[in-house]
């Protein structure tokens, strides 16, 4: 059981190391892409003069950093289930997921060939029907999560 104990210890340090990273990038970009932000906030008032600006920030800044704080909501998932000691585990065959697979991709839920299995049935699936069921995803608005 001390090998577990190790895997998680790593994992917990690499999700850690991982979410710092990401911090720091939106930290980096919010700063960057300040006066970016008002100039793009301006030109979406002057569109729709019926939004406030708080409605029209939150939309600029979602767009911004959307996609790292999915990422992050990812990460902070995953260390919820490494202390459920579920982390990292493959939910098709239940063999550990290799670390250096979590590393690129901390949300995985299966193991490498487990995850061929399931995508290339996936691909058949969607491939029989019409794509266009496919649902859009919503606009993100990063203050909706808190
Ligand atoms: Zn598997």
């Amino acid at each position: 059981m001390n090998n577990k104990k190790n895997r998680d210890r790593e994992l917990r340090e690499l999700l850690i190391k991982k979410k710092l990273g990401l911090l720091a990038e939106v930290k980096k970009a919010m700063g960057e892409k300040l006066d970016d932000d008002v100039r793009m906030t301006f030109d979406l008032l002057k569109d729709n003069p019926d939004k406030s600006v708080d409605e029209l920030l939150k939309y600029v800044n979602a767009r911004i950093i959307g996609n790292r704080s999915e990422e992050i909501d990812d990460i902070d998932s995953a260390l919820n289930k490494l202390n459920e000691g579920m982390y990292g585990i493959c939910e098709e065959c239940g063999d550990d997921i290799p670390i250096k697979r979590l590393e690129v991709v901390p949300a995985a839920l299966y193991c490498v060939p487990c995850q061929h299995e399931i995508d290339r049935k996936n691909n058949d699936e969607i491939s029989r029907k019409d794509r266009s069921w496919i649902p859009v995803k919503d606009e993100y608005y990063l203050s909706e999560k808190e």
